[in-house]
């Protein structure tokens, strides 16, 4: 059961859930490790092994690598709201950056030497050029992008020295939605379930962050990538960790889009009007977040089966009539 057994930590989130769905379509056997602090118990798969805990609580981890022959962790438990990271940063470093070493330390100790990690976009701070490479100067611009890419680092030194073989993702704006799982925080933050709360009838209109950037139509571009696409890279990244060197790949379509345009398209699907309201810009917000995947494309072999706007926003917009009231 080796080759097939995978910890996935964060599994309760958005982007674990719809990854842990992926993996036992495809045989494997997955464990998920999540507090529930801001999961949910009902995002776990019915078929996937459920463990309440932190990461970095290593008589937990020694239990859970002594009982079961995992292969590898994937890693996508994490405090992600930046605005709290600024204001908190003890927190973010504490639970992205130290019990993620624990959890690394646990994995050694236990001969599992294999780990897909859920960076950000975040790395880059404000970007030179566009679309990003993965080689683009990084510069975070807040503590939740900093113990990300801290943890990255850290990574690097462990592939070095121990031989801990990592595959690390920075993401750009994960959306959308499978049948079953769905994008859905507490606090919501994130643009399209925002947005979609106006039409589900839960708001009366949305807020811009800024519509005085140097857009095409003043508000910030960004990159929206399916789930279910990041998903598949993570199982690629799994098949060929063994092969690859420590790799960092971006995650994005490569095409940029305006809030004012995820607004419009939102309301075509919706076929309902939403207002907004114009607001200061939202602090540490670049104005265009656009990735290049060429790498991702090249070396995975990855190919994202959504790449326009409208099959994405659907995918959200049918979860989210589904699931009026969350998982409940
Ligand atoms: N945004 C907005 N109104 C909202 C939420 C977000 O205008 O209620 C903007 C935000 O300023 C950013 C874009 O939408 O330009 C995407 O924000 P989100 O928080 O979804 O992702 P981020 O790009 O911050 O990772």
């Amino acid at each position: 059961m080796r080759d097939k057994t995978i910890l996935v930590t964060g599994g309760a989130g958005y982007i674990g859930s719809v990854c842990t769905e992926l993996l036992l379509a495809r045989g494997y056997h997955v464990i998920v490790l999540d507090n529930l602090k801001t999961g949910h118990r009902k995002a776990v798969h019915p078929k996937a092994e459920f463990i309440n805990g932190n990461i970095g609580n290593k008589s937990l981890l020694g239990r859970l690598f002594n009982g079961n022959s995992i292969r590898a962790v994937i890693h996508f438990a994490a405090e992600t709201l930046v605005t709290a990271a600024n204001t908190q940063p003890q927190s973010y470093l504490a639970n992205n950056l130290v019990q993620g070493i624990h959890l690394l330390d646990s994995m050694l100790k236990h001969g599992c030497r294999q780990i897909v990690f859920s960076s950000t976009a975040a790395v880059y701070g404000e970007p030179n050029d566009v679309p990003i490479k993965e080689t683009h100067n990084t510069n975070p611009l807040n503590a939740y992008g900093d113990s990300k890419f801290m943890f990255e680092k850290v990574l690097k030194h462990y592939g070095n020295a121990y031989g801990i073989k990592s595959v690390v993702f920075r993401y750009f704006n994960a959306a959308g939605c499978t049948k079953h799982y769905g994008e859905l925080h507490n606090p919501e933050t994130h643009l399209l379930p925002l947005i979609l709360r106006v039409p589900l009838r839960q708001s009366d209109y949305i807020n811009i962050f800024g519509d005085d950037y140097d857009t095409r139509d003043g508000t910030c571009i960004r990159d929206y990538v399916h789930v279910s696409d990041i998903a598949n890279a993570h199982l690629l990244a799994l098949e060929g960790i063994e092969d690859l060197n420590n790799p960092t790949y971006n995650l994005g379509n490569g095409t940029g889009f305006t809030v004012k345009e995820v607004i419009a398209t939102a309301e075509q699907i919706s076929q309902c009007t939403i207002p907004v309201r114009i607001q200061p810009r939202r602090p540490g917000d670049p104005a265009v977040l656009v990735a290049s995947s060429d790498k991702a494309r090249e070396q995975l072999g990855w190919n994202p089966n959504y790449t326009d706007l409208e099959s994405i926003v659907e995918s959200s917009w049918a979860w989210h009539l589904r699931h009026k009231d969350g998982y409940d």
